[in-house]
This record gives C-alpha cells, sequence and structure tokens, in this order.
C-alpha cells in the first residue's frame, strides 16, 4: 500500500473547524486506499503566543525551558486533530517527536534531527491507524525536549517521509503552492508547476515560505514535496528532481527578494595576506553569516572591502569590527541598512550565458541602481536599495515573461 507524509501548517488548523476540515481531507485518502501519516504544526499563533508568554515571565528565558513550552504548541493540535479524525469513525493516534522517534542533536531552539526510529509509527501504520505527529519537535540524548528552529516542522514531515520510505511528502498551507514572485508584489505572478530541489531550495533561502532544511532533506533523500493549499482542491506545486536530469524549457523559474540586507564597507584595508581572515573569522565565529564580498583593486597598499550581512545583525557586526582595528588596522566603516537582494531563479540558466545581461538592462531601464551582484549556478542576485524592490520584482517578471500568458 503506497503511504503519504501529510503536513498541515498552523493557518490550516487555527480554529476547531479548519481541524475538522483536515481530519476529513485525511480521512478521505485513506478511504483512497493509501496510509496516512499527518505531521501538525501548533494551531494558527500559538507559537508566537508562547514566545510572547515566556519573555513576560523571564528577560531571558532558559532555552531548554523554552523549547519546552513551545513544543507544547503542537501537542495540542496533535491531539485534537487525532480526535476529530476518530470521531469520523477511523482509527488514528497521537504521537509526541519522542514518542515518533525523532531524535536530535542537543542545540535548543535549532536542533537538527540526528535520526528517527520509526519502529513505533510503522507499528502503528500496521495496525491500520491514521499515525498524527507532533511536528517541530525531537529529544536530544538526554531524552530533553528540543525544537527545530521556526518553521521546523516542515523539516519534521520530511525526515518522517524519508524514514518511512513514503510516496511523497506533502505540504498544506493557506497558499496555493510555489510563485513565480511573491504574489503580493506582483499581480501577475503565476504557480509553478513543478521545481526542481535546486531552484527551491535558492528561493526560499530567498523568502518563499518553506523552511529550507525541508527542502535540503528532500533534495539529499530524492524525497518529491508537493505543496498545495488546504483550503481548496486547486493542484499546487511538486518540487522534486535534479536540475542536470531534465532539458529547461522554461529558462527562469522564479524572482525571489529580500529586503533585509545591509551594507558594510571597509575603506583603507590593508593589502596583505591574513587580513580577510582576520576580519572574517572573527565574525563567522559570533554566527554572523557575511553574504556578497567585494574587494577591489588596491592602490598604494590599501584596499576597499563591502560586504553584507542580515540587516538586524549590522549593529553587532559594527561592533566587532571597531573591536578588531588592531588586527585588521585603522580601517573607515562605512555602512547602509537600507538595502534588499533581488534574484532571479533558474535551472535553465546552468551553462547558458546572457541572464546577467538582461537582468542589468532590465533594472537599468527602471532606473534601479546596482550595488553589489552574486551569482550561483543557477541564481543572479542584485543589491538595490530597499525601496525600489517592488518595482524590481515586476520589471523581472516581465522581463523573463513570467507572466500569466
Ligand atoms: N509552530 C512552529 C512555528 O510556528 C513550527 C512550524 O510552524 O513549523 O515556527
Ligand atoms: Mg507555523
Amino acid at each position: 500500500m503506497t503511504l503519504v507524509v501529510q503536513k498541515y501548517g498552523g493557518s490550516s488548523l487555527s480554529n476547531a473547524y479548519r481541524i475538522k476540515h483536515v481530519a476529513q481531507r485525511v480521512v478521505d485518502v485513506w478511504k483512497s486506499g493509501k496510509q496516512v501519516v499527518v505531521v501538525v504544526s501548533a494551531m494558527g499563533d500559538t507559537t508566537d503566543n508562547l514566545i510572547d508568554l515566556a519573555t513576560e515571565v523571564s528577560v531571558e528565558p532558559e532555552p531548554r525551558e523554552l523549547d519546552l513550552l513551545l513544543s507544547s504548541g503542537e501537542l495540542v493540535s496533535c491531539a485534537l486533530l487525532t480526535m476529530a479524525i476518530r470521531s469520523l469513525g477511523l482509527d488514528a493516534v497521537s504521537l509526541t517527536g519522542l514518542q515518533a522517534g525523532i531524535h536530535t542533536d542537543t542545540s535548543y531552539g535549532r536542533a537538527r534531527i540526528s535520526r528517527v526510529d520509526s519502529a513505533r509509527v510503522s507499528r502503528e501504520i500496521s495496525e491500520n491507524k491514521i499515525v498524527v505527529v507532533a511536528g517541530f519537535q525531537g529529544v536530544n540524548q538526554y531524552f530533553d525536549v528540543t525544537t527545530l528552529g521556526r518553521g521546523g516542522s516542515d523539516t519534521s514531515a520530511v525526515a518522517l517521509a524519508v524514514a518511512l520510505n513514503a510516496e511523497r511528502c506533502e505540504v498544506y498551507t493557506d497558499v496555493e503552492g510555489i510563485y513565480t514572485a511573491d504574489p503580493k508584489i506582483v499581480k501577475s505572478a503565476k504557480k509553478i508547476d513543478n521545481i526542481t530541489f535546486e531552484e527551491m531550495l535558492e528561493l526560499a533561502a530567498y523568502g518563499a515560505k518553506m523552511h529550507p532544511r525541508s527542502i535540503e532533506l528532500a533534495a539529499t533523500n530524492n524525497m518529491p514535496i508537493y505543496v498545495a493549499s488546504s483550503f481548496n482542491e486547486t493542484p499546487g506545486t511538486l518540487i522534486y528532481g535534479d536540475i542536470t536530469m531534465m532539458e529547461h524549457s522554461v529558462k527562469v523559474t522564479g524572482v525571489a527578494y529580500d529586503r533585509n540586507v545591509a551594507k558594510i564597507t571597509l575603506r583603507g584595508v590593508p593589502d596583505h595576506p591574513g587580513i580577510a581572515a582576520n576580519l572574517f573569522e572573527p565574525l563567522a565565529s559570533l554566527g554572523i553569516s557575511v553574504d556578497t564580498i567585494v574587494q577591489n583593486a588596491s592602490i598604494d597598499g590599501f584596499a576597499d572591502l563591502s560586504f553584507t550581512v542580515i540587516g538586524s545583525q549590522l549593529d553587532e557586526v559594527v561592533t566587532q569590527i571597531e573591536s578588531l582595528k588592531s588586527d585588521v588596522g585603522n580601517v573607515e566603516i562605512v555602512t547602509d541598512r537600507n538595502l534588499a537582494k533581488i534574484s532571479i531563479v533558474g535551472a535553465g540558466m546552468l551553462d547558458s550565458p546572457g541572464y546577467a545581461s538582461r537582468m542589468f538592462r532590465a533594472l537599468a531601464d527602471a532606473s534601479i541602481n546596482i550595488e553589489m551582484i552574486t551569482t550561483s549556478e543557477i541564481r543572479i542576485t542584485c543589491i538595490i536599495s530597499e525601496d525600489s524592490v517592488s518595482k524590481a520584482v515586476n520589471v523581472l517578471h516581465q522581463a523573463f515573461e513570467l507572466e500569466i500568458p
């Protein structure tokens, strides 16, 4: 019998009515002859509300206690959905992360799954039960509860799908799939029917709503993910396959953006070996990920070095560089916090020249200045000013003919 893992997000489970609706959907799949394992996220805004509560009782809640608290949100939806399925006359059982065998490392708040011991889930399935698992949570080696990071129940679902050798992992949410651009910005954005893991990773990293780790896990294990709405039956987006496996008629798959970008320019950096290492090692050990890095040619032994960081980390980075002046020289620090990233993503760009110049032309024609540029195999990213994001997304969407025909 085929097995599917279905994950339902918070908006799909926001109240009793919606939970009963999901229960009916699950029962329908079961009646169509498939085995079903359901992974749930917490109801509506539960996780946010729990975080608020924690900060009301403690300035700095202990990570271990915070994880136990946050994991309770998924327990509520897990038990309620199971009751709702059972009241439709089918046999169902709820399982916590521990009971479902989700083992993680010890990093509270952003734990990584180390192994899934699926024996219990398999046994329940073999007894013809629908299994409902609390997403977002696991246990570490001390059997303390951990959580996987915000949005992490996507990753729980994929991990279970892989462990159970499911046909595919289905992720149900309040939007109908993955779009060529943010539909809130581009009115003519259209839903993508199929997208490769690599493309989805680039889009996820640039603002689309799935947990990037779930895509990585699915890609590594070649587990297809189907993303669709739980509010209607409109077909969604299937994420699968390898960019090197297919010929691409569609060259650019989507346009992504990220508004939370800041740039730091260091003027008068001494041009000799070791300076970049002295600068970036301390930033890395603070957990700051540095993105686009540009160093210009040196004049009289000094160069300028620019790089981008997540906007909210800018102040921390500046403080750190101030403290590093004895190692990197008395550099002048110039910052710009009102920047954004705009990217075109598409497997078809692999080995096909000309995309970058088309992108630059489209931005130029819209009088949008490009501050920095970076690329990957299947992505071209420009750093632009934050207030031109909407315009940029729209002109690129048009330039690469992603509109609904
Ligand atoms: N409930 C958790 C969150 O809001 C996990 C999830 O939704 O996937 O981040
Ligand atoms: Mg959520």
